[in-house]
């Protein structure tokens, strides 16, 4: 009775330690999305999986599907991103990176689209020139750009409800309809109820601008450089992310 053999590319967004020596693996692969593999003793000193497999590392991984999981058997590392391990914000970045990946995809739905641009991003982290980048800033594009990868791109350029423009004084974000709404369609809601429920969020016209600078495919990211932001509008646009990303997620951390 043989096993199947798999070969693919792999980005490890996660790891978990089991039993003795063991441990699982959550990867970005290129030909079958996200996947979870175990690696048998990979913590023993002598396994030859060791090293292979490290946090956002690109590397080159052979499994075999067994009856109930898929065992890793050999790895080579393809590129570790060397630029990234040897800067705190940029390893920050990547983590928040591949975590949000973990948490937004479900297993075995191939996206390619959502591989070349998990590579992007790790490329755009690695490049020497870039050490006083924002990397706060890289972490939201890579982020809002997934949401629309995987089809939950928000509808930021008029009102979600009516498709009118925005009068862009006071908008407001909500996660129900994944969008904004006009000032007439937010009157139809209750807003003071909305937003200490937090199912809405005030956007600033600045905030809704630079969202929309984000979520802009065509912009690429040597525009990234040119936004900044207040603390106060970072902090709004982390919470908005947070709450969209929890949401979405395919684990259920929150209630
Ligand atoms: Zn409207």
């Amino acid at each position: 009775m043989g096993f199947s053999h798999y070969r693919t590319q792999a980005v490890v967004l996660a790891s978990q330690d089991r039993g003795e020596a063991d441990r699982i693996f959550h990867l970005y692969t290129k030909d079958f999305g996200k996947l979870r593999a175990w690696a048998i003793s990979e913590r023993k000193i002598t396994s030859k999986l060791r090293g292979g497999l490290e946090p956002w590392g690109h590397s080159e991984v052979e499994f075999i599907e067994g009856r109930n999981r898929k065992i890793i058997v050999d790895t080579a590392s393809l590129h570790r991103y060397q630029a990234i391990r040897n800067n705190i914000e940029k390893i920050r970045c990547a983590g928040r990176v591949v975590s949000a990946l973990d948490s937004l995809c479900k297993e075995e739905i191939p996206e390619q689209h959502i591989w070349f641009f998990l590579l992007h991003v790790l490329q755009i982290l690695d490049t020497e020139e870039r050490e006083q980048w924002d990397f706060e800033l890289v972490y939201f594009y890579f982020l809002w750009n997934i949401f629309s990868l995987l089809g939950y791109q928000p509808f930021l350029e008029a009102c979600k409800n009516c498709k009118r423009a925005v009068d862009l004084e006071k908008t407001y974000f909500f996660f129900s309809e994944g969008g904004i709404l006009c000032r007439d369609c937010t009157k139809k809601k209750n807003i003071a109820r909305a937003l200490s429920q937090k199912i809405a969020i005030e956007l600033s016209p600045f905030l809704l601008q630079t969202m929309r600078a984000l979520t802009n495919q065509k912009m690429g990211e040597n525009n990234l450089n040119a936004i900044s932001m207040a603390s106060q509008e970072r902090s709004l646009l982390e919470e908005l992310s947070s709450r969209y990303t929890a949401q979405l997620s395919v684990y259920s951390y929150e209630s």
